[in-house]
């Protein structure tokens, strides 16, 4: 190193340049507008599209949408989708085991896409957790229950989708 490099490291080393250097930068982002928020008493937006937490629809008269026709199970690169079905006494086919292994979804969204009846649903809901081994594997109760409770949300966000088709 040469001397006047030498000397220029003495006079940062002593005025303390580098420290006033970080400093600026954190006083900086102290007086800037904070882009952290409260969660989960506040959340940053989110997209109607949104591929979320899987969930299975009934129409308005408490009939369940999914026919069994197995398209979604098919479909899933993940193979995370499971169904069994049969016929009912009126001659409709429904499931009788629709289950899906959370823990390999890759939340790609084919399912919803290939669903005839618009009955498996991805929601907006990204806050679910699991406990124990297995909590992440969801049957068709449990995937029913999910629908019915975000309904509204789920109709809400089909009818902001369609604005961009
Ligand atoms: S989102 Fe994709 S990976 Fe997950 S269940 Fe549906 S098709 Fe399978
Ligand atoms: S959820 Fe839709 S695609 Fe899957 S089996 Fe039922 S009707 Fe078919």
């Amino acid at each position: 190193m040469n001397i006047k490099k030498q000397i220029i490291s003495l006079i940062k080393g002593l005025s303390l340049y580098e420290l006033l250097i970080g400093l600026s930068l954190t006083g900086r982002y102290f007086f800037s507008r904070k882009i952290t928020i409260q969660y989960p008493e506040e959340k940053t937006p989110q997209s109607a599209r949104f591929r979320g937490l899987h969930a299975l629809r009934r129409y308005p008269n408490g009939e369940e949408r999914c026919i069994a026709c197995k398209l979604c199970e098919a479909v899933c690169p993940a193979m995370a989708i499971t169904i069994e079905s049969e016929m009912r006494e009126d001659n409709t086919r429904r499931t009788t085991r629709y289950d899906i292994d959370l823990t390999k979804c890759i939340f790609c969204g084919f399912c919803e896409e290939s669903c005839p009846v618009d009955s498996i649903v991805e929601t907006r809901i990204l806050d679910y957790h699991g406990e124990e081994r297995g909590d992440l594997l969801y049957n068709k109760e449990m995937l029913l229950k999910v629908g019915d409770k975000y309904e509204k949300m789920i109709q809400a966000d089909r009818a902001e989708e369609a604005k961009y088709r």
